[in-house]
């Protein structure tokens, strides 16, 4: 398997930034997994610098932003015909007051990670969640180091989905009723959580006690409830099927959530394909037993 790799400034610049605390945490399991980092010029040299991955084979050095590293992965994300330039997914610590962060190549990264279901990573958390669910896919023991991430009778789920999107989440929460009941507890958006509560009611969940707790629909500012609460560090991960192909009227409010999440980059995960939800709920379940 093999990422892309890049880190806005703030979290590479210094012995304890994102980057580093990530690395300290799941090098190991890097090694172990024989896991593929293609990394941007600046932050493959701050990983060099700090003596980390170092023998790694599987690191690879990208040129600078400047240079186009960042819209190399992408093309690599999507996949380049003809030859080995293929990415898995992308690795993108990002700090959401860097300008960087939301450059045109910043948000195409996103975008293709989710158009092809491959694994968007935007936090620490993410980050060590991902390397998790991939150690417990390969049948390696579990990191005893992830097992807050996976204390999720303490945890609040946030559950999310565009329009064209509804149909892939209420699969996916019926699929993983079990897993997803777990949390202490489950928040949406308006017609998302209407539509969640039905199929749980349906399912022999108490009639009348919501199973997702409602706020308000998207466009009407729920992705901003929900971002103000994932700031707040009272909810710990987002499951959310955005859909890229339509313009978005409150795509100012979908953007205000995700940088939420990068905002408190230790604790917030968030979720952004059917695919990478449902390896992950494997995951939770693979590991529980
Ligand atoms: P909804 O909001 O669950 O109310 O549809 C989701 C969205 O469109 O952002």
């Amino acid at each position: 398997m093999r990422l892309g790799l890049a880190a806005n400034k703030l979290h590479h610049n210094e012995e304890n930034a994102a980057l580093f605390r990530w690395l300290r945490a799941c090098e190991s399991s890097i090694r172990e997994l024989d896991l593929g980092l293609h990394a941007v010029g600046r932050t493959h040299d701050a990983i060099a610098a700090a003596g980390m991955l170092r023998g790694h084979a599987g690191l690879k050095r990208y040129p600078y932003g400047r240079d186009g590293g960042l819209m190399k992965l992408v093309a690599e994300v999507v996949g380049m015909p003809g030859d080995e330039r293929t990415l898995d997914g992308a690795i993108y610590f990002i700090d959401p007051v860097d300008p960087s962060s939301i450059f045109p190549e910043a948000i195409a990264l996103k975008r293709q990670c989710v158009i092809h279901a491959k694994p968007f990573i935007s936090t620490v958390a993410s980050a060590r969640d991902f390397i998790e669910v991939e150690r417990i896919h390969a049948g390696l023991a579990p990191d005893r180091g992830a097992d807050a991430l996976h204390a999720l009778e303490s945890q609040t789920l946030a559950l999310i989905a565009h329009d064209a999107m509804k149909p892939a989440m209420l699969a996916f929460a019926a699929e993983n009723f079990d897993v997803l009941s777990r949390f202490a507890q489950r928040i949406g958006t308006g017609t998302t959580s209407q539509r969640l509560n039905e199929m749980a009611w349906s399912r022999g969940w108490p009639q009348g006690t919501p199973w997702v707790a409602r706020y308000l629909s998207g466009p009407m500012g729920g992705d901003a409830q929900i971002a103000d609460l994932v700031l707040e560090r009272r909810c710990q991960r987002a499951i959310f099927f955005e859909d890229p192909h339509v313009a978005r009227q409150h795509e100012a409010d979908i953007q205000l959530l995700e940088r939420a999440v990068t905002t408190v980059t230790d604790e917030a995960v968030c979720i952004t394909s059917p695919a990478v939800a449902k390896r992950w709920a494997d995951a939770v379940r693979l590991r529980t037993k």
